[in-house]
């Protein structure tokens, strides 16, 4: 039988990895281990046929050393407890490493949009925050969009944390709708943000984005808009990938001459799925799940879910591939992860290249605050910068001191943490 996964094992095991090469302390090690604090609550609604129904949902608080906790909510059938538990320890490590002053916090319902109607999606988001308003808010914890969660579900969040606190705050979480709060180039900032560190790392293989096909897994917010900018900078995109609810399993979608981004995202439902006839019309082929890690690409972004690049599949990869970007959090077993280093393979770890989402956030937050707002290119500029920084950093240490790039991003993440618990006497 196949070993359960478990990603709060996972991220913790990734964790006594690195704290052991750091040779942190026993105290903070421990510490580090653990969130600080989680929420465990009911979110009964009444649906639109009149029953009752009740979700659980969550909010884990991993640490606020270096400022406020910062991390998205998603909405989705199979969350769990210890996937929320690891995602907010990679935010911890996420704004570490590319050095914005926040934390790591993450939430969770365990429900499905895609089978909810507005009203009863609205109840939902509005019963969440009612129930983390007392843990959540502007300087302390700060919300934004993940899985299957959008600008409209924090819209609603941030109405409902305004009518019980009697305020306008606009810092209470971000992904907002632009005009009431949210920020220009949000919605691109994580997809671009990949492509930036993709950039970045063929610039130190003096190779040009132009001269590299890629392959994606995923065709949601994250894989279209790195898919965007993939095309824009000249790369040939060949597949993407999406869940197909009817069939209740994925399929890749195969263009060898480059998909055409708009093209499929007029396409797509909200949640990312490609409708395959139309596809097929359009001259895509349709392939079994695992078809987009086989392409004869040198760039790979698994940009879905977690645990997708896996030991049964990642021995496919062909020998071409030279980058793997993960644009997903946790995508890549432990497993794969040694099959990738074996292989020689330029990891662009999670938490640092998927990083633009919540820079640009953060950004949001900073625009809030002083009530005025950038332009698009204002922002993009800036994500740019941190991205490309925070990029150079993680790979210059992993040359320096000959360690995989997921090992410098947590080397450098830890020890800003852990610098920051030190400081404040925590530990
Ligand atoms: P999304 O809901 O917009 O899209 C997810 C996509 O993955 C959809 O196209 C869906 O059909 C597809 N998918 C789901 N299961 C799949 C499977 N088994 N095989 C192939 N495709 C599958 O989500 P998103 O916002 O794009 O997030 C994707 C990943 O990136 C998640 O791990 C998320 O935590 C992470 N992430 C998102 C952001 C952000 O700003 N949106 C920021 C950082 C990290």
């Amino acid at each position: 039988m196949a070993r359960q996964f478990n990603a709060f094992a996972m991220a913790q095991a990734q964790f006594d990895g690195v704290a052991e090469k750091l040779g942190l302390d026993p105290g903070t090690r421990e510490f580090l281990r653990w969130p600080r604090r989680e929420l465990h609550f009911t979110v009964p609604i009444k649906r639109d046929n009149g029953s009752v129904e009740v979700f659980h949902g969550f909010r884990v608080q991993h640490n606020d050393a270096r400022g406020p906790a910062k991390g998205g909510i998603r909405f989705h059938p199979d969350e769990t407890i210890d996937t929320v538990r690891a995602l907010a320890t990679w935010m911890t490590w996420k704004t570490a490493v590319v050095d914005i002053p926040l934390g790591g916090g993450k939430g969770g319902v365990i429900c499905d949009p895609r089978r909810m109607s507005e009203r009863e999606q609205e109840q939902v988001c509005r019963g969440f925050v009612a129930q983390v308003a007392r843990l959540v808010g502007p300087v302390q914890d700060v919300p934004a969009p993940d899985v299957m969660t959008n600008a409209q579900h924090m819209l609603w969040m941030m109405d409902e944390y305004e009518k019980i606190t009697g305020g306008r705050f606009p810092g209470f979480i971000t992904g907002k709708p632009v005009g009431v709060g949210g920020s220009l180039g949000r919605t691109e900032a994580t997809g671009f943000g990949v492509v930036y560190c993709i950039r970045e790392a063929l610039k130190r293989m003096g190779k040009k984005v132009s001269e590299c096909k890629a392959s994606l897994q995923g065709f949601g917010n994250v894989s279209q808009y790195a898919a965007k900018k993939l095309a824009e900078l000249g790369a040939t995109v060949v597949a993407v990938s999406c869940w197909d609810d009817t069939d209740k399993k994925p399929y890749s979608f195969l263009k060898m001459d480059g998909v055409n981004v708009d093209q499929l995202m007029a396409i797509s439902d909200k949640f990312g799925t490609i409708d395959k006839a139309k596809a097929v019309e359009l001259g895509y082929k349709i392939a079994e799940a695992d078809a987009w890690i086989e392409q004869d690409v040198e760039i790979l972004v698994p940009a879905a879910l977690e645990n997708q690049v896996t030991e049964a599949n990642a021995p496919k990869m062909k020998k071409s591939v030279k980058i793997i970007a993960e644009g997903a959090n946790g995508p890549t077993t432990p497993e794969a992860d040694k099959i990738i280093q074996e292989r020689g393979i330029f990891m662009i770890p999670d938490f640092l290249c998927n990083a633009g989402g919540v820079t640009c956030s953060y950004f949001e937050q900073v625009q809030n605050n002083a009530n005025f707002y950038w332009t698009r290119d204002e922002v993009l500029n800036r994500l740019d910068e941190k991205m490309t920084t925070g990029f150079h950093a993680v790979a210059d240490l992993a040359e320096k001191r000959k360690v995989y790039m997921r090992d410098a991003a947590y080397m450098i993440a830890i020890d800003r943490v852990a610098t920051a618990c030190h400081l404040r006497g925590w530990v």
